[in-house]
Parts: structure tokens; sequence; C-alpha cells
């Protein structure tokens, strides 16, 4: 017997009048699941080789080198077609293509950014006490503390020595390589902490890196403070003075690793923004000869407010778009308000162990797709770029248009917390801006979560974007 399929009127409105959310598994094909996959190995390798903004820039520009791209310098041509990178200070990056269209039509750009959450060395930090060598930190960003204790950690960083040389240090990173540790209290002395709220039981001052225990000679005053010195002057040629200058990040020593059977999901250090980052270099580098021309911003210092010379408030993202209008004789005011920008940074998945902090109904899923996010902001929407109606209408129909599975999301319930992004700095530039972005579960934590689909369809996205 046949059986009726016939749908109801009801069913036909609801189907017409409902906005359905999607989940990419429910709607993509195997080859567009079997590529996000391909893509996930990618990205695990860039986050890898990625853990500081200075690493991020580095590989970064080995992968637009690869690919064709030249540095730039102000006030040099420029021609269509042409691939241009400009390396800030070596942490942040703006990366370009000249569009076959007049640079009067705008560019087309994203905004990332590569620093994550971290704990940086003070610049006195090496001590010895009780027996135990340390290294003293102030935290980067916004961390739960006790979460950095009892894992292990690396050293990430950069030191000028007093000769004038730069140079790299990364330990804890290679197999081989011993590791950092941050010692929490065992829990059968631990009644009085466990007491504590979750932001009290380990203090900012607490967050000291064990980093060795043995004296260089037997009965020496600071021998084990020696000894690591000692260490660090043999592998690197620097004295504790050099620690004054140096820019040493601890992060968490843990590789990018699939997580789940059935390998969905990608847990990592540093998603947030390295997660937006690497799709944006991905989707410059796949778009060939755009019509307009296309912009890959990574930004520094996003996670403390966006601020000094490397962070996107700095002038200097717009003065490398002024002097393009110079070069191109084309007025920098034009090429501003015709601009348009992804402020591409990551929002918090709905995670069903803390339902309570997120409203359902307006909360981005991990595997629904990249997230467009209209407005950020605390309390009332407070510090938001809050995206035009006509703008967030651009950007889900070229999503539509290309076939991305994208949601929207808040970050959180009303009054729950907030944060904010990038975008409202590029907004002030009279650029047309808005969020998106990959859903992130534990962000901010040393180990956080995404899922592939999102990633890819972030890339996909941009990808849209920069062709539309
Ligand atoms: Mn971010
Ligand atoms: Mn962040």
């Amino acid at each position: 017997m046949a059986e009726n399929t016939e749908k109801t009127l009801a069913q036909k409105l609801k189907d017409e009048l409902f906005h359905k959310t999607k989940n990419a598994y429910d709607v993509l094909s195997d080859e567009v699941i079997d590529a996000a996959y391909a893509y996930a190995e990618g990205y695990k390798k860039y986050l890898d080789l990625g853990k500081t903004e200075r690493e991020c820039v580095t590989e970064s520009i080995r992968m637009l080198e690869s690919d064709g791209f030249k540095p730039y310098t102000f006030g040099m041509p420029v021609e269509v077609g042409g691939k241009y990178y400009y390396n800030n200070r070596n942490k942040s990056l703006s990366a370009f293509v000249i569009g076959t269209e007049s640079l009067a039509n705008g560019v087309y750009f994203t905004a990332s950014h590569i620093d994550s959450p971290r704990l940086d060395l003070k610049q006195r930090p090496l001590y010895e006490a009780d027996g135990l060598g340390y290294l003293k930190t102030h935290y980067y960003g916004g961390i739960k503390k006790y979460q950095w204790t009892a894992i292990p950690l690396a050293l990430h960083g950069t030191v000028i020595t007093a000769d004038g040389r730069s140079v790299n240090i990364n330990i804890g990173e290679d197999e081989t390589d011993p590791v950092f540790y941050i010692d929490d209290l065992l829990p059968h002395l631990a009644a009085q902490q466990m007491k504590q709220p979750l932001s009290e039981g380990i203090k900012g001052e607490q967050l000291n890196v064990l980093s060795g225990s043995r004296t260089f000679e037997k009965n020496f005053p600071e021998g084990i403070k020696l000894n690591i010195l000692r260490i660090l002057n043999e592998k690197y040629g620097m004295t504790e003075s050099d620690f004054i200058t140096a820019e040493i990040s601890v992060v968490p020593a843990f590789k990018a690793r699939d997580i789940g059977l059935d390998r969905s999901l990608i847990g990592a250090y540093g998603h947030d923004d390295r997660v937006c980052a690497y799709p944006s270099l991905t989707a410059l580098m796949e778009v060939k000869n755009p019509v307009h021309t296309t912009m890959a911003v990574l930004a520094d210092k996003e996670e403390i407010g966006s601020e000094g010379n490397t962070g996107m408030q700095s002038i200097v993202y717009f003065d490398i778009i002024k002097d393009l209008a110079n070069t191109l004789g084309v007025s920098e005011i034009v090429v501003r308000a015709n601009s348009k920008c992804l402020s591409s940074d990551v929002n918090a998945a709905f995670d069903p162990n803390f339902p309570e902090v997120s409203d359902k109904r307006n909360v981005c899923y991990v595997n629904n797709g990249v997230v467009l996010t209209k407005y950020t902001g605390a309390k009332g929407k407070s510090g938001s770029n809050d995206a035009a109606a006509e703008f967030v209408a651009f950007s889900g129909k070229v999503l539509d248009d290309a076939g991305v599975v994208w949601q929207t999301s808040e970050l959180g319930k009303v009054d729950q917390g907030g944060g904010g992004t990038v975008a409202k700095y590029i907004a002030k530039m009279n650029v047309d801006v808005i969020d998106l972005g990959v859903p992130v579960l534990s962000m901010h934590a040393p180990y956080e979560c995404v899922s592939k689909t999102d990633v890819y369809m972030t890339h996909k996205a941009i990808v849209a974007f920069f062709k539309a």
C-alpha cells in the first residue's frame, strides 16, 4: 500500500514560515564532510607550530610565501593580482591581494587575532625557594587560574641578548624536551582551598612555574637558580638580565588532537582565535585574482583589549589601506566607506553541562556551522558593534548562496556576562563589519574544543565573502 506523503497545509506553511537550524552532518554531503576532516589536518599543524602570536606570524608568512605572497613596504608599487603581506613587528600580519576592480570599491577583509590567553614570565621571574626553582608569571587574557595547574607546560618566546641577538625559545614541544609545571595542593590538605570560590582557589601569585630542583654545586646558596641559568646560558646565551627584555610565555604543552571516537572534534590550546586566523589565510590563498581587493588581518593583543601598536586599535591596519589608496590614486575615505569586514572571532558553543548560562533559542551549537554574531557586549549590548540589518542580510545571503551551514548566536543569556571582539574598532573606521567565527567549547581553557565541520564552514564562509 502506498504511503500518503502528501504534506498538509499546516506542514507546508511551517516549512515556508519557520526558521530552521541545521546540523552539518544532516545536510552536508560525504564529500564535503571528508573535505572538512582533511582540512582539519592542516589546521592542527598550524596550531602546533603557532602557540604565540610571533610563531603564528612566522608560520603564516611561510604559508603565504609558498603561495607567492611578497613582503609589502609602505609606498611600494602594487599590481592587480599582486599578493602581499605586511609584517607588523613580528606580532601581527596583514596579507592582501589587489583586486581586478578599482580599490575605490572597497577592501573585503577579515580581522582575526593570533594571541591567546596564557601566562607571561615576569621581568625578574627566576627564584629559588625551599629546594625548588621557579619562574614567576603574570597571566595574559581571561583565564580560570586553577585550570593551569598540574598540566604540562611549555616555554615559548623571544630573548634579545646583551649583544643584540634575537633568540627564539621553545622548550616543551619536542617529545624529548622537558616540560614545566605549576604545582597544586593535594586534596588531602586542601580542605580550606576547596571552600574558596573557584576564582580564589589558585591566586595569580601562585602561578609559579616549577623549572628545576638540582643544585649546580653541593651546599651552594641559590645553586638551583644558578643551575637553571647555566642551562639557559648554554642553550640560548642568555643571562638573568635578559629576562628583562624577553617576551617568554608559558603555554600548555599539549598537541592538537582529534577528540571523540568519530574524530569529529579537535582539542587544542589556542583555538581562540587561530581557528579563524587559519581559515582567513587559507581563504585568501584559495581565491585567486579576486574582483575586490581582499585582505586577512591577523591581529595581536585582542585578549587584553586590542591595545598597543600590534593590537587592532593600532592605526597600522588602516595605514596599509590608506597607503594602497595613495598608490592607486583613489580616495582613502571612499575606500573605507565601501569596505566590508568579517571580524572573525569565536563564540561560545552551547554546553550541555552548563545549559543555564545560555538562551537555548539564541545560542550556537557545535556542528551547526559558522556563527554570524550580530552583536556582542554585556549588560544591554554595552561595548558592542551591533551590525546593521542591511549588513547582516548581505552576510547571510553570501553564506546561503555558497551553501555554507551557518547559525546565529549571542554570547550567553541576557545579563549572564558578555564579551567583545575587534569589530567595534573596525566599525569606527566607517567600515561595515560583523562577527563571524567558530563555536568553541571551554573557550580560554588550556585545551579548547571545536568541531571539524564548523572550522571548514568558516573557511567556506570566508571564501564566499572574498568572492562576494
Ligand atoms: Mn577571540
Ligand atoms: Mn578570547
